[in-house]
């Protein structure tokens, strides 16, 4: 198969950096812009959600960051729970700083920290 030296390059660069993370970056960005298609308000707050926001130079560290009130996708199951980060029927718009501020409020909990982070835009 005339692609099979590209795939096997492609696959080569791929395990270089390999992380669980970033694969499955891919998945979540397609729920982020099915998400962002719709246009639904924050799940947490209410409010409606600018979509356009994204990444802000935070002045005090000098480094960009994600805007407060950018969308982030919060999962109604938390993956500590079983829930699936990667299936859309389990999640839901909010804002950055809701998804934080829910994030904090059960950081206290030991299981919290077997969650799977939320990918940084950043790292996306
Ligand atoms: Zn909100």
């Amino acid at each position: 198969m005339s692609l099979g030296l590209f795939h096997y390059i492609s696959n080569e660069g791929g395990m270089a950096k390999q992380n669980p993370r970033r694969a499955n970056g891919a998945r979540r960005d397609a729920i982020r812009k099915r998400w962002r298609a719709i246009g639904a308000p924050c799940a947490l707050c209410g409010r409606p959600i600018d979509y356009s926001l994204g990444m802000v130079l935070d002045l005090r560290t000098g480094k960009r960051r994600a805007h407060p009130m950018s969308f982030v996708v919060d999962e109604i199951v938390p993956v500590s729970k079983g829930g699936s980060p990667l299936d859309f029927a389990n999640t839901q718009p909010a804002h950055w700083i809701c998804n934080a501020r829910r994030g904090n409020a059960t950081a206290t909990t030991p299981q919290r920290t077997q969650d799977m982070p939320l990918p940084h835009p950043w790292d996306m």
